[in-house]
């Protein structure tokens, strides 16, 4: 095993918690990519962080921490301040994250503290904390041994997808992100909205086919279905998905941040409505479900 990687949150824009959507679980945005090193790695703390931060604390093994933010919306961060880990001396954590022209993530992060959003206050934060600006499409290397990509997508502020490559293992997540249609331009330094720009639509979806090449696991946002796509929003839908990772020609995609109304039932139908077509490009779909582990490699 080189990465495996565990689905802790994969709901999308807030916690949920009703008996018909726990089949795939009501935490929002959060995953952990488990290598066979001295570190622990995650992208993004929704609330399904918590939990895993209490399984570490009781279980000890590793103190340092890194952990890649895709954007800093509620459902991505929500975690942070529950997360048991950063409140023990002896843990390292290292965040990297994107600024807006509005914001810094480490302004945003120690805002989650302060008195008005929380009893909580920011010097009980014991661990060691480090933050590190990332930009889009400037790639480095986490602890010389995890390359990480990343890219502009298609949301507010300025919202990263990953690529992570370890030790000949990929794989890649998108999420938030609206596909690109007729002047939904959403994020910081994109075209204005309002004016379509053929050329920068077609470039965008070129640059995310090409990030995704030869990928291996894609974790896409699948918000949306066609018939409720709100181009606005931020959000993506399962065939626009499975689109980019036939474009890519990737193994195996994972509809991910289901919106919270969406009950088990529903998630089952985006996954059902273009199954056959994946398999007949041999890729894989799987809707993402709390708490499952992914090998990165095909059986
Ligand atoms: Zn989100
Ligand atoms: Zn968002």
């Amino acid at each position: 095993m080189a990465m495996k990687l565990k689905l802790l949150g994969v709901r999308g824009s807030r916690p949920t918690h009703k008996d018909a959507i726990l089949g795939y679980g009501g935490n929002s945005t959060s995953i952990e990519l488990e290598l066979d090193s001295d570190f622990y790695l995650f992208i993004d703390g929704g609330s399904g962080l918590v939990q895993r931060g209490w399984e570490l604390t009781e279980k000890p093994e590793k103190s340092k921490f890194h952990v890649l933010i895709s954007h800093t919306h509620w459902d991505h961060i929500l975690g942070f301040p529950f997360f048991e880990p950063l409140y023990h001396p002896q843990n390292k954590f290292t965040f990297y994250a994107s600024n807006t022209s509005r914001a810094t993530f480490t302004d945003l992060f120690f805002g989650l503290q302060k008195s008005e959003n929380l009893p909580v206050p920011q010097n009980q934060l014991a661990a060691h904390i480090e933050f590190k600006t990332i930009l889009p499409a400037t790639p480095f290397v986490i602890e010389n041994l995890v390359k990480v990509s990343t890219i502009q997508l298609n949301h507010q502020g300025v919202t990263l997808g990953y690529r992570i490559e370890y030790r000949g293992e990929t794989m890649a997540f998108i999420s938030d992100s609206a596909p690109i249609d007729h002047g939904n331009y959403l994020g910081e330094n994109m075209p204005p909205c309002s004016i379509v720009n053929a050329e920068f639509e077609e470039q965008y979806n070129r640059s995310i086919s090409k990030f995704l090449a030869g990928v291996h696991t894609v974790v896409f946002d699948t918000h949306f279905s066609e018939k409720n796509l709100k181009p606005d929003w931020g959000h993506s839908t399962p065939e626009k998905a499975l689109q980019f990772c036939e474009m890519a020609g990737t193994k195996r995609l994972i509809l991910f941040h289901h919106a919270p109304e969406d009950t088990d039932a529903v998630v089952r139908q985006k996954v059902e409505a273009i199954l056959l077509k994946g398999l007949k490009k041999g890729i894989e779909i799987e809707a993402a479900r709390e708490g499952d582990t992914w090998l990165l490699r095909s059986a």
